[in-house]
């Protein structure tokens, strides 16, 4: 029945896993998956989230169905954490949010949206770079996508000119996609005062700002402060469309738990699109799992917990930044002749070193250190123990 069936590509980054597993040197490090590691290199638990998994345990919860759309006290607090406190959108009741299957699962759902009801100009318009998932997802469903300029190679910084040519030549109403920190794969964000420009230009152009906040507190190592964009872009009045994950920021990654939130121009349209949310949520997976929106609910819902919590994601970010000062001052102390400092001004999970194709390959082959094939590492997987080891690589690889 199936021999028209080809073999597909593997994953681009799971891929790099996979090489990373069968590699058997000592030596080895996995700069490729975005997972957060602990300085031993370890997957990490958050404390916040182990005392949420006993406080739920004592509860002695049963395993009932959850709404179609979710826990509707889940949806509130996270469209609370997201837009911010004093969100006026969710004073107006203006937001219709959703729990989603993580940061992929609103993204799949929100362009699916696009695709069955929206009625203005059918195109998303991704930075160049982007996650390769996002266009991957538009391909899947039929959905037009276009590569505005965000990353500028030569200079290693957003290119924002070039970013607002671009933005001028999207039609009214196509829908634009932000990063709303913590760029990936650059690391590269716009600054306070750039993102009040695009706010003013996609205003000034009508389109829909929808933006995939997969990192938030991993930039900043301040959950309110890596929000910025995304309220000042609500406070401008966008009806803005917003992925949320709960992956990194609360290392809930296998939970599959995050959130979609659509801020709509009055309480009656919410209520409608909430309406066919669920319909569409009923025929893809009919409604979400209970276990991870548990923890996020109890880790939110309790000032203390989310004091702890707050506490824990200061915390990996304060890692990372460590990480990338000692990778920088590793590799110019061995006299690189190369500038370095884009290491320590890219934020985030993600760093995008420069190193080239062949360059990369070299890292593996002969330091056994895995990324892709872009230069992108994960500091996330440097620790005390390799940093050094990544250092004297990236020098090497880079000297001649
Ligand atoms: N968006 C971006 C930009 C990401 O980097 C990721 C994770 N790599 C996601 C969304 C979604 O991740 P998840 O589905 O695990 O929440």
């Amino acid at each position: 029945y199936w021999s028209n069936v080809p073999m597909g590509p593997p994953d681009a980054i799971l891929g790099v896993a996979e090489a990373f597993r069968k590699d058997t040197s000592p030596k080895k490090v996995n700069l490729g998956v975005g997972a957060y590691r602990d300085d031993n290199n370890k997957p990490y638990v958050l404390p916040s989230v182990r005392q949420a998994e006993e406080n739920i345990f004592k509860k002695c919860l049963n395993h009932e169905y959850a709404p179609i759309g979710g826990d509707p006290v889940y949806c509130d607090l996270i469209a609370k954490l997201g837009l911010g406190e004093n969100s006026l959108a969710i004073k107006e009741k203006r937001n219709a949010t959703v729990q989603s299957i993580s940061g992929t699962g609103a993204l799949r759902l929100g362009f699916e949206f696009i695709g069955k009801h929206y009625n203005h100009a059918r195109e998303i318009w991704m930075p160049s770079p982007t996650w390769g998932n996002h266009p991957q997802i538009c391909n899947t469903l039929g959905i037009t996508h276009k590569k505005y300029r965000y990353y500028d190679p030569n200079t290693l910084k957003f290119n924002l000119k070039g970013c607002c040519e671009d933005i001028c030549s999207m039609p009214p109403g196509a829908i634009i996609l932000l990063h709303a920190c913590a760029h990936n794969p650059t690391g590269i964000d716009p600054k306070p005062e750039e993102w009040q420009i695009l706010s003013e230009i996609i205003k000034e152009k009508r389109l829909l700002p929808f933006f995939d906040m997969a990192y938030q507190g991993f930039a900043t190592g301040s959950v309110d402060n890596d929000a910025f964009a995304v309220r000042l872009f609500e406070k401008h009045g966008h009806q803005i469309i917003l992925a949320q994950s709960f992956a990194k920021n609360m290392g809930l990654y296998g939970e599959r738990v995050g959130g979609l939130t659509f801020v709509c121009a009055d309480q009656d349209t919410a209520a409608k699109m909430m309406s066919q949310l669920k319909i569409m949520i009923r025929t893809l997976y009919s409604n979400p799992s209970i276990n991870g929106s548990r923890i996020v609910t109890e880790i939110l819902s309790s000032p203390e917990l989310k004091a702890q919590w707050l506490k824990d994601v200061k915390e990996m970010a304060d890692r990372i930044i460590l990480m990338r000062k000692k990778l920088r001052e590793g590799i110019e102390k061995r006299g690189s002749k190369h500038k370095w400092d884009h290491i320590t001004s890219q934020i985030g999970m993600f760093c995008y070193t420069g190193l080239k194709p062949e360059q990369v390959l070299r890292m593996t082959k002969e330091f056994h250190i895995y990324l892709t094939k872009d230069g992108r590492i994960s500091v996330a997987g440097i620790c005390s123990s390799n940093v050094e080891h990544v250092a004297e690589a990236m020098h090497k690889v880079t000297a001649s």
